[in-house]
């Protein structure tokens, strides 16, 4: 057998070097980082070196870091209705855009009745329109708007958001999980006051993660209590490995963009001229800024499902786009908000790209969906006759 082709980069990503060698390293280190110790105290440079490598990833003052078991964990900190700038008031309603990861539409620790959705335009961007009469008029929000969407790679009008949840007296936190690595950007220009990371995005290990906040913002309550880690934010003694690990690879991620932006533009360009060939076939927020690595695609009546099992036969890993974490597809509510059948939904399948990822991994991709195709649309069309 061929070897693999790992096409699912916006799912994980496998591991970098330098991640690998820093998690190898921290691993042997056999300090607590709260000790005083010369043990302790050498577990502390690691976590410390990790967090000002993350903090200058991001544009960021490294105590503004509060390291995180993930994205999600990050997510679940940020959304607290406690949260305040200097002494503003504190947003005690939370405004989320349709599009946004689970985590994010979980709402965190605010009610139900407290949470309310900004739609998103048929080629899948926030509705500022709609943003701003949700806002006007109104008590002070949290804003929570994603910097690149995980399924279509469609990037987020975030600077544009952020100029009017600030004139409300709001707050706005972003998701930047998908364009961590991808794309440059930093708190300031997106104008976030917290800001979400996770490291196996970005060639980190899984289980690591951050939530980085601007200055002077007055942080979420923990909500893992019971010890002073991470000034208090989130008890808990630290994954000092898996810390490192994404610090490496924040730091080898910063290095590569952005050249590896405009790497990535070509293969995406070369992907999609392939598969334009086949008649009918949508790329969906293909008209707007998209993420360099993603593709999202359908052709009425495929199925996803079935064709994910197809590349996976022909030794290439892609996801669906409605691929949920149970495992089981269900419609994409990314689709959906955009205003897409759940026929249409249901058949997108997402070809995400890497550093590792080459002009010849493209071609054998293409190729094997050109055997697919016929198939799968030839199968499609005889049920449908
Ligand atoms: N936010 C977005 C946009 C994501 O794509 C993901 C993961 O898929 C997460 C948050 C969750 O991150 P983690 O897997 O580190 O919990």
């Amino acid at each position: 057998m061929s070897e693999r082709i790992y096409f699912d980069w916006n799912a994980t990503t496998p591991l970098r070097e330098e991640a690998r060698r820093a998690i190898v390293n921290a691993l042997d280190l056999p300090g607590n980082a709260s000790s005083v110790h010369a043990e302790g105290r050498e577990a502390r440079k690691w976590i410390e070196a990790a967090r000002a490598a993350v903090a200058k990833a991001v544009g960021a003052l490294p105590r503004d870091v509060i390291f995180t078991s993930g994205g999600t964990e990050a997510n679940a900190l940020a959304l607290a209705p406690n949260l305040r700038r200097g002494a503003g008031p504190a947003a005690e309603r939370l405004v989320i855009s349709a599009i946004e990861h689970a985590s994010v539409l979980a709402g965190g620790r605010f009610s139900r009745e407290r949470i309310e959705t900004v739609r998103v335009t048929p080629a899948g961007v926030v509705d500022l329109d709609h943003l701003r009469e949700l806002l006007r008029g109104r008590p002070p929000a949290l804003v929570s708007v994603m910097l690149a969407n995980n399924e279509t790679g469609a990037i987020q009008p975030v600077a544009e958001a952020a100029e009017i949840v600030h004139a409300t007296g709001g707050l706005l936190h972003v998701d930047a999980v998908q364009a961590f690595g991808k794309i440059s950007f930093d708190m300031g220009e997106c104008g976030a006051d917290l800001l979400t990371l996770s490291a196996h995005k970005i060639g980190g290990p899984k289980g690591v993660g951050a939530l980085v906040l601007s200055e002077g913002l007055t942080g979420p309550e923990p909500l893992l209590r019971g010890g002073g880690q991470e000034l208090s934010r989130r008890a808990g003694t630290e994954n000092v490995a898996g810390i490192a690990g994404f610090g490496a690879a924040a730091a080898a991620a910063m290095a590569a963009l952005p050249a590896e932006t405009s790497r990535l533009h070509g293969l995406q360009r070369r992907l999609e001229d392939g598969l334009r060939l086949t008649p009918g076939v949508i790329v969906f927020s293909d008209a707007i800024r998209r993420l360099p690595n993603t593709t999202l695609f359908t052709v009425p009546g495929l199925s996803a499902e079935t064709a994910v099992i197809g590349f996976d036969l022909a030794g290439i890993a892609v996801s669906s786009g409605s691929a949920c974490s149970s495992g089981k597809v269900q419609p994409s509510h990314v689709l959906e908000a955009m205003g897409f059948d759940p026929e249409i939904a249901q058949g997108a399948v997402r070809l995400s790209m890497g550093w590792s990822t080459q002009d010849a991994d493209v071609d054998r991709c293409l190729e094997a969906w050109r055997k697919l195709e016929g198939r799968l649309l030839k199968d499609q069309r005889r049920n449908t006759a």
